[in-house]
Formats: C-alpha cells, sequence, structure tokens
C-alpha cells in the first residue's frame, strides 16, 4: 500500500496503464476502471487519476496541494499532450479535458464534474476549426465557462440561466439550440463579466489555471452536504476521499456520426445474454441523462439510417454501414469486458465523429432474476465457476422471486403517478393488491364476498389495516392479500405471523391512522374508506393508492439449478419454521430438511377451536388454586389429629366438591382440544416424513386467547353455564402488566400442567398413528421459555411419563426426544446445567433479542429506527442477528450445553435463522441447523452454502 499511495498521479492510455482495477481504493473506481480498460486495450481516451490519497492530504493541509502534486500534474498534462499530439489552448486542434470525481464506492452524481475543460478565447477558435462547426465551439465555451463558475466557483447557477433567457429573448428563439454562432459570442462575454462580477477576478485563461481550480473543486465536493449525506444512508465508511480523474474530451455532439450512450453486458432485468443499452445520436451524455430526446435501443444501432435527420447529407447505406461497424464494435467489446471482468458489465461510451471511446465501466446492477440468470449462464459459459456463481448472489434477493411481485412497468407508472404514499417496515415480502378492511371479521366478510364475486371474474383480494394485530386478528389475516399495520416491529405479530404464512406485510407505518370505528383510514394525509384499494410491496415496505399489476413467482431452471448448487457446499441444515401441514409441504418443496419450529398455539385460533381453548383457559387457573387448596388441607390433615382433623377432612371434600365443576370443565376442553391437536400433527408428521418435526408446547401467555369483546364473553358463559360478568371477571383476572414477561412458556407448564400434557399425548398419539401407518415419524418435543435447569427437569419429568403411558399401549416404539428453546439469557449462562435434561437446544433469538437488550419487541418500532438512523445501532437486532450481544450469549450457551453433552444437536427457530448474515454467525458458531418460515428457506440455503464456501476459502 506505502509504494502505491507515494505516487500521486496514475497515466493511462489505451493500451497502456499505470494503474488497475485492483487499485480501486486509490485511484477510485472509474480511475481504476479506466486504467483496467485501457491495459486491456480498449479504446480509452487518454488521461491521468489525481489519487484519493493525495484527496485526503489536501484537506489534511486545510486544502492546500501536497508537496509534488503539481510537478506531477504538469508532467502528466505534458504527456496528455504528447500522446493525443495536441496541445492545449491550441488555436487548430485544442486539446480539451473533462474533470471528474470517482471514490472506491460509487457516489452517482453525488460530486462535481467539469467538462470541456481548456477552452478560452484562443482554443475555442481551434476547436470550431476541428469540428467544421463554430456554432458548436462556442456553445462548447458558453457551458465550459457556466459550469466552471457554477461548480469550481460557487458562482449562482440561475445568473447564466437568466442571462442565456435575456439572449434568447433577444434573438427571439424558444430554446437554446436555436441560438447562432454569433449569439453564443456575445453570451460568452456576458458569462465572463458575471465571472468577474462574482468572483472577483477575471476567467483564467491557462488550462494550468483551469486545472487547479477543478482540481480543487472536486475534492471540495467530497464534503459537500449532499455527499456527506450520501455516504451516511448507504453506510459508506473508510474511504479516502476521491480521486479525480482527468481525461481528453471526446464529443457526442459533433455531428451526425458521433453519438453517446450507456450499455450493459447482458439485459440488467432479465440477464438475457445480448448487448443491451441506449443511444442518442449528436448528444451528450448529460442529454441522455436528462431525459430531454428519447434515446433509440442500442439493438437499433445497426439499423440506423439517419431517417429522424432528413437534413442529413449522409446517405441511408453509408450511415447503416457506419452504424453497424460501430455496433460490431460494442459487441466486441461486451465480450472483452465480460471476458475479463467476469461479471455483467455497466459501460458509458461516445462515438466522435466515427470514432469509438469507452468512458466509463463498473460491475452492473441488476434484479434478482437477472442476477440468477447471469450467474448460471456465466458458469455455462465456462466464465465462472460453482462457487462464484453462488458467491455472486445477494440472498436476500433471492426472496424477490419466490412472492408474487408488481409487475416493474406497472409499479414504475405508479410511481410516475404519484401513487405511492407512505413506506413502513419491509415486514414480510411479496406484493399485494385489495380493498381495505378495518377488522379482521370484515377481512373474512370481504374476503368471502370476493371469492363469491370471483366465479363472475372481477375479484380483488382484500388487505388487513390495523393499528396493530392480535392473535384474534389471525383469521382475518388468513383472509387477506396483505396486512398493513401502524405500530410494531420486524417481530411484531402481524410481521411473524405473516411471514410464516408467506403473506405479504408492511409493518409500523406511522403514516397510516386506522379507525375502525369510523370505517375510515387515513394514509399519508388522506382519507380512506373501507373498500377501497391499495397496493403493498412487502418487499421495500410501500403504500400505494389504487392497484397494480401482479405477477407469479416464477421458479425458473436458473434458480433451481442455483439452489442445487447450494447442495454441493452447504454444511449447516436448513429447516423450517411451520405449523400447517400445507406450510410444512411448502418448505419441504423449497428444501426445508425438518421442522424447527412448530407453534401449536397458532392452531388455536381457528373458529371451532377458540371455544375450548377458552373455556380450557378460563378454568386452568380455578383449578389449579383449588388442587393447591387441596394438596394444603391434606398437609394440615396429616399433622393434626381429633376434632382438628376432622374439620380438615371436612374442608378436603369441600374442595373436591368445588373442584368438580371447574376441572370437569377444563377436562372437557382439553378433551375436545386433544384430537383436534392429534389430527394437526399427524398432518404435519405425515407431509415431513422421514424429517425431524420440532413441535414446542404451549407459550403465549393465556389472556391473548381470552375473548374481549362483550359478544364473545356471553357466548362463552352460554357454553359453560355462567354468568357473563363472572367470565368478564375472569378475563381481567387473568391480564399481566408485562405479559411477555409473565405467566407464559413453560411457566405455564409449571403451573398448569393439564396443557403441556394433553399436548404432549397428543403428539404422542399422532406419532404412534402415523407410525403405525409406515410414516417414517421423528418428533422433538420442545419445552419454551426455561431459565433455569429445574424448570425443565419438571416439565420434561411430566411429558416423559406421558411418553411412556402412550408408547406401553402402542404396537411400535417411536423414538422422540425432548429438549428446550434458550431464549432467557440466563439459560444461556447457565447452559451446562440445562443441557443435563434437554437432548437439544434451539435458540429462540426473538425473546433472546428482547431480553438482552430490554426492548419489547412488540413496541420496537417507535424508536429502533430512529436507532438506526442515527447509527446507535448498525441494524434492527430483531432482524438482523446482533453477534457482539445477543450472538456473545448463543456462543456460551453452544459452549456450555456442549461442556455437559459434546453432541448435543443445537439450532435456531428464531426469525434470524433466515437472514443471510446471522445464518453465516449460526454456521460460523457451530449450530447444526437454521430453521425459517419457508419462503426464506431458499435464502438460508443459498447464505449457509455462501458461508462454507468463504470458510473454506479463509483456510
Ligand atoms: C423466539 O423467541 O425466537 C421464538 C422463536 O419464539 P416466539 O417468536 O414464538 O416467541
Ligand atoms: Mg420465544
Amino acid at each position: 500500500m506505502g509504494d502505491a499511495t507515494d505516487k500521486q498521479v496514475y497515466f493511462f492510455e489505451q493500451g497502456n496503464a499505470d494503474g488497475r482495477t485492483g487499485l480501486k481504493w486509490l485511484l477510485g473506481g472509474k480511475g481504476a476502471n479506466l486504467a483496467e480498460m485501457a491495459n486491456i486495450g480498449l479504446p480509452v481516451p487518454p488521461g491521468f487519476t489525481v489519487t484519493a490519497q493525495v484527496c485526503k492530504e489536501f484537506f489534511e493541509k486545510g486544502n492546500e496541494w501536497p508537496a509534488g502534486l503539481d510537478k506531477a500534474v504538469d508532467e502528466n498534462l505534458e504527456r496528455l499532450e504528447e500522446v493525443t499530439g495536441r496541445d492545449l489552448g491550441d488555436t487548430e486542434d485544442p486539446l480539451l479535458v473533462s474533470v471528474r470525481s470517482g471514490a472506491a464506492q460509487s457516489m452517482p452524481g453525488m460530486m462535481d464534474t467539469i467538462l470541456n475543460l481548456g477552452l478560452n478565447d484562443d482554443a475555442v477558435q481551434g476547436l470550431a476549426k476541428q469540428s467544421g462547426d463554430e456554432r458548436f465551439a462556442w456553445d462548447c465555451y458558453r457551458r465550459f465557462i457556466q459550469m466552471f463558475g457554477d461548480v469550481a466557483m460557487g458562482v449562482d447557477h440561475d445568473l447564466f440561466e437568466e442571462e442565456l433567457a435575456n439572449q434568447r429573448e433577444k434573438a427571439g428563439v424558444k430554446y437554446d439550440s436555436q441560438l447562432s454562432a454569433d449569439d453564443l459570442k456575445e453570451i460568452v462575454e456576458k458569462f465572463k463579466d458575471i465571472y468577474a462580477e462574482n468572483t472577483g477576478e477575471e476567467f483564467p485563461t491557462t488550462a494550468k489555471q483551469q486545472l487547479v481550480r477543478a482540481i480543487d473543486a472536486v475534492f471540495s465536493s467530497w464534503n459537500n452536504p449532499q455527499a456527506i449525506k450520501y455516504r451516511e444512508i448507504n453506510d459508506i465508511k473508510g474511504l479516502l476521499g476521491t480521486a479525480v480523474n482527468v481525461q481528453t474530451m471526446v464529443f457526442g455532439n459533433m455531428g451526425l456520426t458521433s453519438f453517446t450512450g450507456v450499455g450493459f453486458t447482458r439485459n440488467p432485468a432479465t440477464g438475457e445474454n445480448k448487448l443491451y443499452g441506449e443511444y442518442l445520436i449528436n448528444a451528450q451524455g448529460e442529454d441522455v441523462v436528462a431525459g430531454i430526446r428519447t434515446p433509440k435501443s442500442v439493438s437499433e444501432l445497426p439499423e440506423e439510417d439517419l431517417s429522424d435527420f432528413p437534413e442529413s447529407d449522409i446517405s441511408a447505406e453509408k450511415a447503416q454501414e457506419l452504424y453497424s461497424d460501430m455496433y460490431d464494435q460494442l459487441v466486441d467489446i461486451k465480450h472483452k469486458l465480460e471476458k475479463h471482468y467476469e461479471d455483467m458489465q455497466d459501460f458509458e461510451f461516445t462515438a466522435q465523429q466515427g470514432e469509438l471511446y469507452m468512458l466509463q465501466t463498473r460491475t452492473g446492477k441488476r434484479t434478482a432474476d437477472a442476477a440468477v440468470k447471469i450467474a448460471v449462464d456465466m458458469h455455462e459459459e465456462g466464465l465462472i465457476d460453482e462457487r462464484t456463481a453462488l458467491l455472486r448472489i445477494e440472498p436476500k434477493q433471492v426472496e424477490q422471486l419466490l412472492h408474487k411481485r408488481f409487475d416493474i412497468d406497472a409499479k414504475s407508472d405508479a410511481e410516475d403517478e404519484g401513487r405511492m404514499m407512505a413506506t413502513g417496515l419491509p415486514a414480510s415480502p411479496g406484493a399485494a393488491v385489495g380493498k381495505i378492511a378495518l377488522t379482521a371479521d370484515d377481512a373474512e366478510e370481504m374476503a368471502a364476498e370476493e371469492e363469491a364475486r370471483a366465479e363472475e371474474g372481477e375479484a380483488a383480494g382484500v388487505i388487513l389495516v390495523r393499528e396493530e394485530t392480535s392473535p384474534e386478528d389471525i383469521g382475518g389475516m388468513d383472509a387477506s392479500m396483505g396486512v398493513l399495520t401502524a405500530r410494531g416491529g420486524m417481530t411484531s405479530h402481524a410481521a411473524v405471523v405473516a411471514r410464516g404464512m408467506g403473506k405479504c406485510c408492511v409493518a409500523g407505518c406511522g403514516e397510516v391512522q386506522p379507525d375502525p370505528d369510523a370505517g375510515t383510514v387515513t394514509i399519508a394525509g388522506k382519507e380512506f374508506e373501507e373498500g377501497d384499494i391499495i397496493s403493498l410491496d412487502g418487499s421495500t415496505g410501500e403504500v400505494f393508492e389504487g392497484d397494480i399489476e401482479l405477477v407469479e413467482p416464477e421458479l425458473a431452471g436458473a434458480f433451481g439449478q442455483l439452489m442445487e448448487w447450494t447442495e454441493d457446499f452447504r454444511e449447516i441444515g436448513v429447516w423450517t419454521n411451520a405449523d400447517t401441514p400445507e406450510d410444512a409441504q411448502r418448505a419441504k418443496e423449497f428444501g426445508a430438511e425438518g421442522i424447527g419450529l412448530c407453534r401449536t398455539e397458532h392452531m388455536f385460533f381457528e373458529e371451532d377451536r377458540i371455544t375450548p381453548v377458552r373455556k380450557m383457559m378460563l378454568n386452568a387457573p380455578e383449578v389449579r388454586r383449588l388442587r393447591k387448596s387441596i394438596q394444603e388441607a391434606k398437609d394440615a390433615k396429616q399433622q393434626a389429629a381429633g376434632k382438628e382433623r376432622e374439620q380438615h377432612e371436612q374442608r378436603i371434600q369441600e374442595l373436591q366438591e368445588e373442584l368438580e365443576g371447574p376441572e370437569g370443565l377444563l377436562n372437557s376442553a382439553l378433551e375436545a382440544i386433544e384430537p383436534e391437536q392429534r389430527e394437526d400433527f399427524e398432518g404435519i408428521f405425515e407431509a415431513m416424513d422421514g424429517m425431524p418435526v420440532t413441535i414446542r408446547l404451549l407459550d403465549p401467555p393465556l389472556h391473548e386467547f381470552l375473548p374481549n369483546e362483550p359478544d364473545a364473553q356471553a357466548e362463552l358463559a352460554e357454553d359453560m353455564g355462567w354468568d357473563q360478568e363472572d367470565v368478564a371477571e375472569r378475563v381481567s383476572e387473568l391480564k399481566e402488566f408485562n405479559p411477555m414477561l409473565g405467566h407464559r412458556g413453560c411457566r405455564l407448564g409449571m403451573t398448569y400442567p393439564d396443557i403441556y400434557k394433553m399436548q404432549v399425548r397428543a403428539i404422542m398419539e399422532a406419532a404412534v398413528n402415523c407410525a403405525e401407518n409406515g410414516i417414517d415419524v421423528q418428533p422433538e418435543i420442545m419445552i419454551p421459555l426455561v431459565g433455569s435447569s429445574e424448570e425443565l427437569r419438571v416439565c420434561r419429568e411430566a411429558a416423559e411419563e406421558v411418553c411412556q403411558d402412550v408408547l406401553a399401549d402402542a404396537s411400535t416404539d417411536v423414538p422422540y426426544r425432548i429438549g428446550t428453546m434458550l431464549e432467557i439469557p440466563r439459560a444461556c449462562i447457565r447452559a451446562d446445567d440445562v443441557a443435563e435434561h434437554a437432548d437439544f437446544f434451539s435458540f429462540g433469538t426473538n425473546d433472546l433479542t428482547q431480553m438482552t437488550f430490554g426492548y419489547s419487541r412488540d413496541d420496537v418500532g417507535t424508536f429502533v429506527p430512529e436507532y438506526v438512523e442515527r447509527e446507535v445501532l448498525p441494524s434492527d437486532p430483531f432482524q438482523v442477528l446482533d453477534q457482539e450481544g445477543v450472538g456473545e450469549l448463543v456462543e456460551m450457551g453452544i459452549e456450555r450445553g456442549r461442556d455437559t453433552k459434546p453432541d448435543l444437536k443445537v439450532g435456531i427457530c428464531g426469525e434470524h435463522g433466515g437472514e443471510p448474515s446471522s445464518v453465516k454467525f449460526c454456521h460460523r458458531a457451530g449450530m447444526n441447523y437454521v430453521s425459517c418460515s419457508p419462503f426464506r428457506v431458499p435464502v438460508a440455503r443459498l447464505a449457509a452454502a455462501q458461508v462454507a464456501i468463504e470458510v473454506a476459502q479463509e483456510e
């Protein structure tokens, strides 16, 4: 590095350059690639690059040039004159240069550029002669003074524009292009006056003076507010500064044999292996960008006959010959670029009077579809190996390929029409269009109506819009195409459930204010009614007014191929979080090798189950209380004698009678639920034949299931023969101040053992039934939210008893495992003790993150986005595992657990299990598998393959 930074200026010309791509950190992306292109013999106009290290020293010296730079610039300018055979300021054929910024990471349009440098009163004559177009020469000159004044010297741009307007009026014309050479000469004089008045000095006439100012301006633009902001937003850190590229000007606007354009070596939207791009005849790069004239597709270049230019004196045949030759040259360049860079490149080109030049190249941005196709095609073409192909794809991009998406053109039209209203968190990918529903019931009703209408062929979907969702909304979510919430983070209820369902969700969108009572919702200040259509993009978090055309996910051939390759490298298992046979099936199709988390509570919400579930919840506490009292009375009886003993006996009898009611209700509820659960599990075991299925026992706080609405309370009261007030009272008794830290997880198993026992029985009976039907079942019973090993010991013992009981009556043995989730910091710290009673560990990193940071996972939307923006946090820790903090607990948990049981199987089932950087962490931490929602299975497989390749490369 030391030597490279001593050299302040790097020269380049076709076939020979001091720099190369590897010096991007020093020469910037543009400078390094100009050098590289020159080295491989592409037609690059000669020039030189002042390094970013010089920029750094410039700032360190208080905006002064470091020693030696002046001499180096002089030498390089001389060399440039020699190589081009042209002199700066020459009155016959002057050398003109562009001065452009270029940092190691692209910051498009953020820093300064100056074109046509070198023009003065002499050189303008030369340019007129050389181009044979006086008007063109003077137009270049006036543009240069304007650009130099504005960019390098900070003269107000409007002053020049006002003068131009004056001249147009004076000449009686509408456009600048209609101004004559004489008009432009006058303008140049006026512009010089404006320059002098506003800078206090004459316009500099020597190229060196101009160049010094221009280089200073480009350096300084590194620290202009928009560049600083851009680096902040795009997390660009640790660069030296910007390099400055001084390059011979070539003009795409020197008549009809000149043109300018941009190209891609393959189609960046589809990946098709064909030169792609646009060109504009007789134009400069800025005309293409400004969109004043519509460029033509490069594929039309060979047929270009200049018929759009009736004044042309070139014959159609001649034009076609010339343009077709240029097209061939571009195709040749495409091949050379790809062969050299081994990746899709984008590039800028200009033809000046029939000579083609390359002005820039870099790795081209592409869509997910294109990325996959290009990687697979390039492998087939022998350009790259499988490892490189796999490493080329952003795992996150893959997710886009698995969901319905907006048609690209339709989305861009909607943006142009100003229909993009607000942005929330991209909580669950995919896109959805539908009618607004403001309650879960409305959503279900509207979805049913739409379904009926579907038979007539004109149905719309439904989008559930809520302040936030709760378990009671499950039915409505299920009936909807997408979910939009005003509050909540990436692991809020809406986000987790929607991801599990593979449904599009935008969460925590602060600009959404639903008012279900009024039947309206305000989005970014505009009021909508229930039934109005909106569109959501769950991959970007955008909310649109009206509808946008959707396209189906395509598991294209290339994508399948890429996924096959992951299997050759991946070492860590990829399982799925699935609650239904359908989800399990889908995940299997995407390559899941087991279920790492089946959340049983989701099964409780189905319409025909919620009543017995509620009955169970309402009666379990009473049963617990009475049983405890009976036990106390029995204990007391043991100690007592005579009359006192009789009193205790009587008390026991009374309590037992009292217990009969609630226990009867509890048991009848459990009996109603058990067969339903058993059926659920049978479906899942069947779907996952031959693979492990991890079923978690009940986890959420009981009150989440309870009826809050008076109607629901009345219904339940009638069912149980209670008064409605009693139901209401019981519901309110079960409310907790901090339910997430309250009576949930294995704490329920400890206090209401009947519930866990019922679930374990359902699991094991289902397993036995399946095994008896020849299905290879591998049940893994998971006990959640363990904080102390004693909790696990007690719950395990109860579960084992049930398992043994079921197996005693079975005709076949079913091996099962009982393990636990590590989601409380204490469990990680005491993992050695916990492992004594666990056959496996599964890290519940949602809760572990919540409890390590002390952030409520349902309330992070209120401050975490700001934390990320202010760089207090590098990212939302509920999306991207906090490797430094939470990750350390994970590593500790694995290490201590395996101290006790060296072969302990360890996985992760928090949302991080499908996030690429977290998957990579899990591999490095030595986990056996990651588990994620079905739609993220391919993402996890790719990330898993990548980390295995990366680790091997490090070794
Ligand atoms: C977790 O906490 O990471 C987990 C998977 O459980 P849940 O999200 O259901 O609390
Ligand atoms: Mg949890």
